[in-house]
């Protein structure tokens, strides 16, 4: 994968949870001005959404992060080992910082 490649992968990732984060905020915002006969399921619903929220925020930092190491010229490489992440991994997992071993 060349530069541009990786930079616009980063960016459509970056978009999208973006947008999924905003949509699960406005659920946030729906949820709790519902009635108090459905606030039980609503309570489950809530624990639930929090989950994808921070994972989505997660996810969207370590997007952020991969496109500040892009710039830097320092993408692809193991934040841990300095060692070059494999093509394979990076396909699979573009914002990766660190080797398959140091995964681990
Ligand atoms: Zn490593």
């Amino acid at each position: 994968m060349c530069h541009d490649e990786i930079f616009n992968l980063l960016k459509n990732k970056q978009t999208e949870l973006i947008k999924r984060i905003a949509a699960i905020e406005n659920d946030f915002k729906k949820g709790r001005s519902q009635d108090f006969s459905e606030q039980t399921t609503e309570t489950e619903n809530d624990q639930v959404l929090d989950e994808i929220h921070h994972e989505a925020k997660s996810e969207l930092q370590q997007v952020n992060a991969a496109l500040q190491r892009l710039e830097q010229g320092s993408y692809g490489l193991c934040v841990k080992c300095e060692e070059a992440i494999s093509p394979a991994r990076l396909m699979a997992l573009p914002y990766t910082n660190t080797c398959i071993h140091c995964a681990e």
